[in-house]
C-alpha cells in the first residue's frame, strides 16, 4: 500500500477521507484524486525544471486527464497545456485557460481543428508533417496574431520502460525523421512564407513510462546534433526545443522511477551541456509530462459484488471494469489492489479481479494478492490517475463514473457520473414508416 494512504479502523483513508464515506456519498465505481498529492507533484516539476541559462517550460499533456478542474490547476501552477484535439482545446477554453499558453499536437489535425485553434488564439501549433504545414499556411492567412510553430521530429530513439534503442526507425506515424533533412527544411521554409506564423523549433516525444534516464539524454544529444546540422543549412533560427514527456511512474513495487527532481535536473543539465557544446542559439527548453503528473495521485474505488470459484481462479467481481480502466486489457498494465475495508490484514488471497463487461478479457488483474475480503467490501486501486478516466468508454452502456478530489477530509466533486439520460441524449427514434417490413 502507498505510504500516502492511512489506515484507521481497518479502513483506508485518502487525504484524511474515509473510503467508506466516499463510497456512500459518491457511490462506486469512483475516480478519486488526492489533491494535496497532486499539487505536491506539480510543485516538484515547477521547482526543479529550472535553469539559469535557459527559459524552461512545463507543458501538461492533458490527454492523461483532461477536465476543467485539472486545467485550472495547471493554470494555477503556471504550466502550459498540451491538447491533441478540438475537444481538449474546447475544454481548455471553458476552463478559462490562457490559450496563448496552449500547445496543439496531433498527427492529423482536421481543417476545422486548425481553424478553431487559429480563431481562438492558440499560442503554439506543433506541426507533424509537410502537408499539415501547407494547410496551416493556407488557413492562417488573415489573422493579426502570430502563431508559433514547432515541428515534430522523430530522432530515432524508441524507449519503453527499462529499455531504449537507438534505431534509424523512420516509419513512425508521428513527425518527420531527423534523417529526412530535406523534408524538414521544406516544412521550415513553408512556415516562413507566412508572416503570421513564426517557426520556433522542434519537438520530439520518445515513448512513455520510461525509467531509463539515459534515454532522455540520448534524445537530447541526438536532437541537439540534428539542430546543429539544420543550422548549418538554413538561416531560420531554432529558438525552442521540446523534449516531450514519458516519465515513468510507480504502479506497483516493481516500478522504481527516479525522483521528479532528478528527472528534471537530468534533462536541464544535459540540454545546457549540449546547447553550450554545440553553440546553439536555443533559448528555451520544454517538457510535456502527462502520466507523471496525474497517475500517482489518482485512485479508483469499486464495490466488490459476487464472488466465484473456478478450478483455477478465485474471482472477485467489481462494479466497473474495462470501461473505466482499459489499461490492464490494452497494455497488460499492473496495479496495486487493496481491500479498502480490511486494509491492515496481510495480503494472503490470490485473486482474479473481473469487471462486469460482456468480454472475457475484462479483467483488472488476472492474478494478484489482496487482503481477505467479502462481498460488499471496497476495493481500492492505486495510481490510476492517468489514462483511466480519459480512456473511459460506454461499452455495455455503462455510465462513466464520477470524479472527485479529496483534500484533508473534504470531498470536492469535479465530474458528475453519467446518467441513463446522458447515455441516450444524442440518440433519436426514427419514423415508423422506416420500420415497416
Ligand atoms: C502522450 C504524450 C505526452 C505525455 O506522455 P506521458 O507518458 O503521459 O508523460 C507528451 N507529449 C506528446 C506529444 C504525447 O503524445
Amino acid at each position: 500500500m502507498k505510504d500516502t494512504l492511512k489506515i484507521v479502523n481497518h479502513e483506508i483513508y485518502i487525504s484524511e477521507t474515509s473510503t467508506r464515506k466516499l463510497a456512500s456519498e459518491c457511490s462506486t465505481p469512483l475516480y478519486i484524486y488526492d489533491l494535496p498529492a497532486l499539487k505536491k507533484r506539480m510543485a516538484e516539476f515547477k521547482d526543479h525544471f529550472v535553469s539559469d541559462k535557459l527559459n524552461t517550460r512545463v507543458i501538461y499533456a492533458s490527454k492523461a486527464f483532461s477536465c476543467l478542474a485539472m486545467n485550472q490547476l495547471v493554470k494555477q501552477f503556471g504550466f502550459s497545456l498540451d491538447v491533441v484535439s478540438g475537444g481538449e482545446l474546447y475544454t481548455a477554453l471553458q476552463s478559462h485557460f490562457d490559450l496563448s499558453n496552449v500547445y496543439f499536437h496531433g498527427n492529423n489535425k482536421s481543417d476545422d481543428e486548425l481553424k478553431m485553434a487559429i480563431e481562438l488564439g492558440v499560442g503554439t501549433i506543433i506541426v507533424d508533417n509537410l502537408m499539415e504545414a501547407k494547410r496551416l499556411v493556407q488557413l492562417n492567412n488573415n489573422t493579426e496574431r502570430k502563431i508559433h510553430v514547432l515541428l515534430r521530429v522523430n530522432p530515432g530513439i524508441e524507449a519503453h520502460t527499462h529499455k531504449y534503442i537507438q534505431t534509424a526507425f523512420i516509419d513512425s506515424k508521428f513527425g518527420i525523421s531527423t534523417l529526412n533533412i530535406e523534408e524538414i527544411k521544406a516544412v521550415m521554409d513553408t512556415i516562413q512564407t507566412n508572416p503570421n506564423l513564426q517557426f520556433d523549433g522542434f519537438h520530439a516525444h520518445i515513448g512513455s513510462q520510461i525509467f531509463e534516464l539515459d534515454a532522455f539524454k540520448a534524445e537530447i544529444e541526438k536532437i541537439c546534433q540534428f539542430v546543429q546540422d539544420i543550422q548549418n543549412q538554413t538561416q531560420i533560427n531554432v529558438h525552442t526545443l521540446d523534449f516531450g514527456g514519458g516519465f515513468g511512474v510507480r504502479y506497483t513495487d516493481e516500478d522504481q522511477p527516479a525522483a521528479i527532481s532528478t528527472v528534471c535536473q537530468t534533462i536541464v543539465n544535459e540540454a545546457e551541456k549540449q546547447i553550450a557544446a554545440l553553440d546553439l542559439a536555443v533559448k528555451e527548453i520544454c517538457i510535456e509530462p502527462g502520466r507523471s503528473i496525474v497517475a500517482e495521485a489518482g485512485y479508483q474505488l469499486y464495490t466488490i459484488g459476487d464472488l466465484k470459484q473456478t478450478p483455477n481462479r478465485n474471482y472477485i467481481f467489481v462494479d466497473g471494469g474495462m470501461t473505466d480502466n482499459i489499461r490492464p486489457v490494452l497494455y497488460q498494465a499492473n496495479y496495486d489492489f487493496d481491500i479498502a475495508t480490511n486494509a491492515d490484514a496481510p495480503k494472503t488471497q490470490s485473486v482474479c479481479i473481473a469487471g462486469k463487461c460482456c468480454e472475457s478479457g475484462d479483467l483488472l488483474a488476472e492474478n494478484t494478492l489482496v487482503q481477505p475480503y467479502q462481498t460488499h467490501d471496497l476495493l481500492l486501486v492505486s495510481s490510476t490517475g492517468a489514462y483511466g478516466y480519459s480512456m473511459a468508454s460506454n461499452y455495455n452502456k455503462l455510465a462513466i463514473p464520477s470524479v472527485v478530489f479529496v483534500d484533508h477530509g473534504k470531498i470536492i466533486p469535479i465530474i458528475k457520473r453519467q446518467t441513463y439520460q446522458n447515455l441516450i441524449a444524442r440518440e433519436t427514434l426514427i419514423d415508423q414508416e422506416l420500420l415497416n417490413l
